[in-house]
């Protein structure tokens, strides 16, 4: 693998001052990484490039049949301006589990790795320092095949971009209302829950737009086959805290295995409260949320960190959680991992790792 190559851009964009609220995904950095995949010749030409549009064939095969991955994490800067990547070795590897469910060719991890910091370095400028703001990375690729067959592609891009963001919730850490699902269903096992990829959202957008209009802002969906298991939110991973236990489904096969979940997992172990993967019925939660032995609930995923939960309904239940507030432990983690990522907090080995 030859070096990345850096195309520096001549027109630099303005950079939105500190007062912008920083709608997530709305804002691009000036560049962008780019590298190409040919059958036969591998992953070719990594570079660090201007942000740009691209051209392609309207028969492209990622237009028709959705052979795409994607990954989001992000980076940090310190207040002594240094830049943090949060557990990247995690999304990589995730990212080719990805690739290799979608047929997509695996991405050497160090080149991935060094892809990341490269395009991150470039436009370290761009990561905003107000609390609660990063640089959101949004790695992806797309087959780029023009043909109309039903095959997995022969060529391939594999781009990342940059978007500077604002805490996830324009309201802050505050208690959401979710809605549990059991109309449609995401996923199910031996599908592609378990890979990162855009056919899982485009699943999952008539359940949130109905969500939204009960006034709901999150979908919480049960598995596919019983309807009856507590799978994961839209773009979060649940959990509760039932009686003192933290719980949270199993990885069965149609979850998605998040880096903050896992993040979540390791400190229960590290501070001693009991946590549990394990299958968790809509039943019990219903019956959790009304003896009062639900606790707390709350989501993890990179967008939000941790996301508490307010209230959950499901059909015509409504169950209210924390009163409004946000749980204690919930917001310990939300504290803990965001000090982690701002390398205020040393982690555990491992976790953070630093762009020069
Ligand atoms: C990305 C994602 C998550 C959260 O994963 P993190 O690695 O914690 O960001 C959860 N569920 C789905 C469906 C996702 O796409």
């Amino acid at each position: 693998m030859q070096n990345i190559r850096i195309e520096k851009t001549t027109c630099p964009k303005e950079k939105p001052g500190n007062d912008n609220p920083l709608t997530f995904g709305t804002i691009f950095t000036d560049h962008m990484f780019e590298m190409d995949y040919e059958v036969g010749k591998g992953w070719y030409d990594p570079r660090v490039v201007p942000y740009h549009k691209l051209e392609m064939e309207p028969s492209c095969m990622v237009f028709h049949y959705g052979q795409e991955m994607f990954e989001g994490l992000k980076a940090y800067k310190t207040e002594d301006e240094r830049v943090l990547l949060f557990r990247p070795d995690k999304n990589i590897e995730r990212a080719n589990r990805s690739n290799s469910r979608l047929c997509i060719p695996e991405i050497p991890e160090d080149v991935f790795l060094d892809a990341l910091k490269a395009v991150v370095n470039v436009d370290q400028d761009w990561i905003p320092t107000k609390p609660g703001t990063s640089l959101y990375i949004r790695p992806f690729v797309i087959a780029t095949d023009p043909f109309l067959g039903v095959r997995p592609s022969y060529t391939y891009k594999f781009m990342i971009i940059l978007s500077p963001v604002g805490a996830y919730y324009a309201s802050g850490l505050n208690p959401v209302k979710i809605w549990i699902e059991d109309e449609y269903v995401r996923a199910v096992k031996g599908g592609i829950g378990e890979a990162k990829t855009g056919g899982n959202y485009v699943a999952s957008l008539a359940s949130q737009v109905k969500a939204h209009d009960e006034g709901y802002s999150q979908v919480l969906w049960l598995d596919g086959v019983h309807r009856k298991y507590i799978e994961e939110v839209g773009a979060m991973n649940i959990f509760f805290k039932i009686n003192g236990v933290v719980v949270t489904p199993d990885l069965n096969g149609s979850i998605l295995p998040g880096v903050t979940r896992n993040s979540v997992i390791s400190l229960c172990k590290e501070w001693g409260i009991p946590v549990e993967e394990r299958q968790i019925s809509v039943d019990e939660i219903v019956k959790a949320g009304k003896n009062g032995t639900m606790e707390e609930c709350f989501g993890t995923g990179t967008a939000a960190v941790i996301s508490p939960v307010g209230e959950l309904r499901f059909g015509d239940d409504r169950m209210p959680i924390g009163g409004g507030k946000i749980g204690e432990l919930t917001q310990k983690f939300y504290d803990t991992i965001t000090g982690i990522q701002l390398g205020e907090i040393s982690g555990p080995e491992g976790w953070i790792v630093e762009v020069k």
